[in-house]
């Protein structure tokens, strides 16, 4: 693949705008996570987290502004804007990939395989989304 092919790349940033990065578009595979450390760290029922060879990764604005957090004794993290909390890729700890929150991309990523892990720790509330009526906005 040509790793020059701007047409196969897509970009991220956090909420406040203040980083900016730019990625290949052809991600190894997506884990959404529900282990009890991706939920504190979102807030939310599990982690949706992408990988990809570092090399594949620019960072184009911003990045002296990202404070990581790392979870002692397991190989997480948290990376984060400073401005406004946003999570922001980061390194994995052999330094070869990086972690990018799904979430956080201006677009679809490609895809080449889904995983849902932790299961197990999955908690109850996040479940059952068929029985969750759907609204295309905002409910009242
Ligand atoms: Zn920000
Ligand atoms: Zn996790």
């Amino acid at each position: 693949m040509n790793m020059n092919d701007k047409s196969n790349k897509i970009k991220g940033n956090c909420l406040c705008g203040s980083i900016l990065f730019e990625i290949v578009n052809d991600f190894a595979k997506l884990y959404f996570c529900n282990c009890n450390q991706c939920r504190k760290i979102t807030g939310s029922a599990f982690a949706s987290n992408l990988f990809i060879d570092v090399e594949s990764f620019d960072w184009l604005a911003g990045s002296d502004g990202i404070a990581i957090y790392k979870v002692p004794n397991r190989d997480i993290a948290k990376s984060f804007c400073r401005k406004c909390g946003s999570g922001v890729p980061w390194p994995s700890s052999d330094g070869a990939m990086m972690i990018v929150p799904a979430g956080c991309l201006n677009g679809e990523p490609e895809v080449k395989g889904k995983f849902r892990i932790f299961t197990a720790e999955e908690p109850r509330w996040s479940t059952d989304f068929e029985l969750a009526r759907a609204h295309q906005e905002f409910l009242d």
